[in-house]
């Protein structure tokens, strides 16, 4: 720890999600406290199992559309479940979280004085227009499709950290978060990158929706963490919105193929239909966390797949003793 840190006491709500238990990670490393809080909808406690009796963290359990009283610093906000599958198992609990969780987050951020950063998501430019996506580009969503509980709320959200900012002088952060895989992933949410892993691994076929034409950008965990603590660190004059994604774009069936070469699996591809709503291709500018954050990916698609596919044998080793094979959701 250098002697300039200064301890903070910082609260990360889902912090037992794919996201959250990485950061946690990072900000244990570098000697902060944490109190992770998080209802296990789509978190699981054994995405924190390593930190069990570690003298700086601490977990509570709890939904955040119900108030909280805790004295913290700092404040990050990631409770929300993130996958199509799961933000649209309960729609309006999604928007509930989105926007109820945030004022909740937000007035106590008002009441101890915490810098907030919220978790947004590249799904505010909906299905985009412009190409890549800049944070000046207002969006393209459909307000009452299926996708529409998690972008609208997550878009609501976002006005409301930048009213508390005006009207409270709140001081916020709001980071935009582009596809992001990495270990930890959740088995389950029927995500791009760990279906077509847990599929290849296990010699089914690799669901392709679509033509596999439409494309995603993807950013591996730790590059966007570094994105994280990079924004949270930054000065109070600049709030974002700032993109944070790795902008190398690739199309759905490239995917598929460089999973195949890397398991070395047998799967063949099946094509079914594409989901309502699925953005066409997306690729985030990072033009402005260039700029103000110094921050841009380091890691190349192949290298953070290769550490994915990694966790997923393991996990699918120890569930072997259970289940003999993930059911992945479509
Ligand atoms: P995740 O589902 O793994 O984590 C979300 C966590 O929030 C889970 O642990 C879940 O149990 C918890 N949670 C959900 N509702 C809650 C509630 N009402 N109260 C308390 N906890 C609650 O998802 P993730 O991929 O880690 O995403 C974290 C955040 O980042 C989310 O806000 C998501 O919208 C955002 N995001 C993620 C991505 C990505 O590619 N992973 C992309 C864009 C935005
Ligand atoms: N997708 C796919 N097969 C799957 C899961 C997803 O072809 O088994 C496609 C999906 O239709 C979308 C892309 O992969 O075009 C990314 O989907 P994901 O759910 O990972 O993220 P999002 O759509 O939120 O970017």
């Amino acid at each position: 720890m250098n002697s300039s840190f200064r301890r903070q006491r910082i609260l990360v709500t889902g912090g037992a999600g794919f996201l959250g238990s990485h950061l946690i990670d990072r900000l244990l490393d570098r000697g902060d406290e944490v109190l992770c809080v998080d209802n296990l909808f789509t978190g699981d406690k054994s995405n924190l199992d390593h930190l069990a009796g570690h003298p700086r963290f601490e977990f509570m359990r709890q939904d955040i559309c119900f108030p909280l009283y805790v004295e913290v610093d700092q404040i990050y906000n990631l409770a929300c479940p993130a996958s199509p599958i799961h933000y649209q198992f309960d729609p309006v609990q999604t928007t509930k979280v989105s926007v109820i969780g945030a004022i909740n987050m937000l007035g106590l951020a008002k009441r101890v004085k915490a810098r907030i950063m919220q978790a947004s998501t590249s799904e505010v430019y909906g299905d985009p227009s412009v190409h890549p996506q800049p944070e000046s580009y207002w969006g393209n969503v459909n307000t009452i499709g299926p996708r529409a509980c998690y972008d609208e709320g997550k878009r609501c959200a976002e006005t409301l950290f930048f009213d508390y900012h005006r009207q409270h002088n709140l001081d916020i952060k709001v980071v935009r978060i582009f596809n992001t895989y990495g270990p930890r992933m959740h088995p389950n949410d029927g995500r791009v990158v760990s279906n077509f892993i847990i599929q290849a691994l296990q010699g089914q076929p690799i669901t392709i929706y679509g033509d596999g034409q439409q494309s995603r950008s993807f950013c591996y965990v730790d590059d966007l963490v570094e994105g994280f603590l990079r924004m949270m660190d930054t000065g109070s004059e600049f709030p974002g919105p700032v993109n944070l994604g790795n902008p190398n774009e690739f199309t759905i069936k490239e995917l598929a193929e460089e999973v195949l070469d890397l398991t070395g699996s047998k799967s063949k591809l099946v094509n079914k239909p594409l989901p309502q709503d699925d953005p066409r291709q997306r690729q985030p500018n990072i033009s402005l966390a260039r700029e103000k954050l110094d921050w841009e990916p380091k890691t190349q698609l192949r290298a953070g797949l290769i550490k994915t596919i990694e966790y997923f044998e393991e996990l699918i080793r120890k569930n072997d003793a259970d289940v003999p094979a993930f059911q992945v959701a479509q």
